[in-house]
């Protein structure tokens, strides 16, 4: 198998490193006494049906999707290797999506106060973002990642085939982490995207490898130099306060992540503009290119409870998000901050008015 690795270090963290594999075809955790395999039902049923092979000794399968993101699941894997009679020196694999390699992970980071981690993400989302930089998670309270960890793995298996795969929506919600990436740090990653509309939504392997390598290496930067995020690391939250907002209102698991940080990203676009920081002709390029990949940019989504549906009381939209927002584990003190940018690549993190927060949602 032909494979190709770079690794990221944590200095300021201390808790080792991480290397990264990038594999031409799909990469299968080895089976030992030793291991556990975590994935779901979905990617088991692939499995099955002669796709690729997981091994059944050792292999724990969840039910799959958001919804399991829960305490109880994080217990069944902890049970599961309890009775597979895993040491501190265990390896946990976490094999499948973001849902999967952030429970695998926090499971990994807490029994015997530590084990051994490795990650196959599945999913484009968890391949560009859920798998690299060693947050870990599960809901809690109906409250997205609530209780997690800081545990990165030591080994990322990074294959571009599983994409094959992926249901369109799922493929979708990855590439707009893609894209976010790209408007932070990579005025180049942001023009081919542009450029190769045709070849990303065809899920051309070479180009789709490209991308996914690029924002790997990105976001390993981003890490390796603030681990805890008590800085740089916050910016990865562009469009995040406004997508959070959205993903609660609808219900957790009921829209994709990537379809909520679009809007959201268009959302603080828009307030950037009215602080006077975002340049109207950044914010019309950006808007313009989430537009083009068919992702709403307006400042009512669809998805958003209407009181059209008799949820909400007649213009209270915004107010509902603006609550959510205010529920945010990220925000410090009163004032809700937004990561702004000023252009392509120029990026800063500021308190905002609620005034204007609901100025950008009506
Ligand atoms: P995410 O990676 O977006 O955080 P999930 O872990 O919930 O989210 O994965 C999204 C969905 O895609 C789940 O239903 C999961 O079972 C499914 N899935 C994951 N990887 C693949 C794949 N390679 N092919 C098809 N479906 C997959
Ligand atoms: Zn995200």
């Amino acid at each position: 198998m032909n494979t190709r690795s770079f690794t990221i270090s944590y200095p300021a963290a201390g808790p080792g490193n991480t290397d990264i594999f990038f594999h031409d075809s799909i990469y299968i955790p080895e089976d030992s006494p030793c291991t556990l395999t975590v994935t779901d039902e979905h990617i088991a049923d692939l499995y099955k049906a002669g796709l690729f092979k997981i091994q059944d000794e050792g292999t724990l399968v969840l039910p799959a999707g958001e919804k399991y993101k829960t305490p109880e699941m994080l217990g069944r894997i902890l049970e599961a290797a309890l009775d597979r009679g895993l040491g501190r020196d265990g390896v946990f694999t976490g094999f499948g999506g973001g849902v999967i390699c952030d429970m695998t992970a926090f499971a990994a980071s807490v029994y015997m106060r530590g084990a051994g981690l490795e990650l196959v993400p599945t999913t484009l989302l968890a391949m560009v973002d859920a798998a690299v930089g060693g947050k870990t998670a599960c809901d809690f309270g109906g409250a997205k990642n609530a209780v997690g960890t800081f545990y990165p793995a030591s080994k990322l298996h990074i294959c571009p085939a599983f994409i094959d795969t992926l249901p369109e929506a799922e493929y979708r919600s990855g590439l707009a982490e893609a894209v976010k990436t790209a408007m932070l740090y990579d005025p180049e990653l942001f023009s081919l995207f542009r450029r190769e509309k045709a070849a990303v939504l065809a899920r051309d392997r070479a180009v789709l490898g490209g991308i996914i390598r690029r924002c790997v290496e990105l976001k390993a930067q981003v890490v390796e130099e603030d681990f805890t995020e008590k800085g740089r690391r916050m910016e990865l939250n562009l469009g995040h306060t406004f997508a959070h907002a959205l993903e609660s209102a609808v219900g957790l698991g009921e829209i994709t992540h990537g379809e909520a940080v679009a809007w959201g990203i268009a959302r603080a676009l828009d307030l950037g503009m009215l602080k006077g920081i975002t340049s109207p002709g950044w914010a019309e390029e950006a808007k313009t290119l989430l537009a083009e990949y068919g992702w709403c940019t307006l400042p009512q989504h669809p998805r958003m409870p209407h009181p059209a549906a008799g949820k909400l009381p007649p213009g209270s939209a915004p107010q509902t998000s603006l609550r959510f927002m205010k529920s945010d584990k990220k925000q410090r003190g009163g004032a809700v901050r937004f990561v702004l940018q000023r252009e392509a690549a120029v990026t800063e993190i500021l308190p905002a008015e609620d005034s204007e927060v609901l100025e950008v949602l009506k």
